[in-house]
């Protein structure tokens, strides 16, 4: 399931602008801010997919019959997406290796510390046709800077919408040669672990835990894994990653 936007927030950590250390691969938290200053050994362009298998830990998702837990084939899935990505010649992040559960902010920070990243949730919806799979991209964010000229934090993803929405469309037209039935062009939804997203983001679920046998999702995995693959690939001359500290897109 995706999970709807909260009530926005009164935090305003500022995700642009402000040079900081926390660039580590992990994240550091909700106050975790890309670093404009410390990518230099990174050409800039888009190289790194941050990959988040949703749920976990004490949350398990959606459940369907048969013991079927989202948060278990999420991150069955990443595997496959991982290894798809990795030969288009990405570098991978993921959010969660095992059963953990980080916050949303955790996760968003997890993307905000890399640079020239895209960011994919990944999620099994407990509605749908089954042998389906949509993407989602953040619904408008009105784009309001604080007096400082920083964009708060619950509103990161405002920047990059339409990128996110380019970078979408891609994914969603291979998922849609693939898997018959699903849509031709992705959707716009209040998501929340987009919303703090200071990245191209978006959210790919697939139909759905209702499956009376497991397998008929373990056989979308690497159906699923080459359409987020190719559409990464085929957006990233899309995404010129901006240079000037500060500034986004
Ligand atoms: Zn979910």
């Amino acid at each position: 399931m995706v999970s709807p936007s909260q009530t926005p927030s009164q935090t305003q950590q500022p995700v642009a602008g402000t040079p900081s250390t926390a660039a580590s691969s992990q994240g550091g938290g909700a106050g975790s801010v890309a670093s404009p200053f410390g990518a230099q050994a990174q050409p800039a362009g888009l190289n790194i997919v941050v990959l988040d298998p949703a749920h976990g830990g004490t949350d398990p998702g959606a459940r369907g019959t048969g013991g079927i837990r989202e948060s278990e084939i999420v991150l069955d899935f990443a595997i496959q997406v991982r290894r798809a990505l990795e030969l288009q010649g990405f570098q991978v992040v993921q959010t969660r290796q095992g059963n953990e559960n980080p916050s949303f902010d955790d996760r968003s920070a997890t993307a905000n510390a890399q640079r020239g990243a895209v960011f994919v949730t990944l999620h099994i919806s407990s509605t749908g046709m089954q042998g389906t799979a949509r993407v989602y991209v953040n619904a408008d964010l009105p784009p309001v800077a604080d007096s400082n000229g920083l964009i708060p934090w619950d509103r990161a993803q405002a920047p990059f919408l339409g990128l996110s929405k380019t970078f979408g469309d891609l994914v969603q037209g291979f998922l849609a040669q693939r898997f018959k039935g699903s849509p031709e062009a992705a959707q716009t939804a209040s998501v929340r672990q987009l919303r703090t997203t200071a990245a191209p983001a978006i959210a790919v679920e697939i139909s759905s835990v209702t499956v009376e046998d497991r397998a008929d999702l373990d056989r979308m995995a690497p159906g699923v894994a080459d359409a987020i693959a190719r559409g990464a690939a085929a957006f990233k001359p899309s995404y010129i990653v901006p240079t000037t500290p500060g500034r986004l897109p």
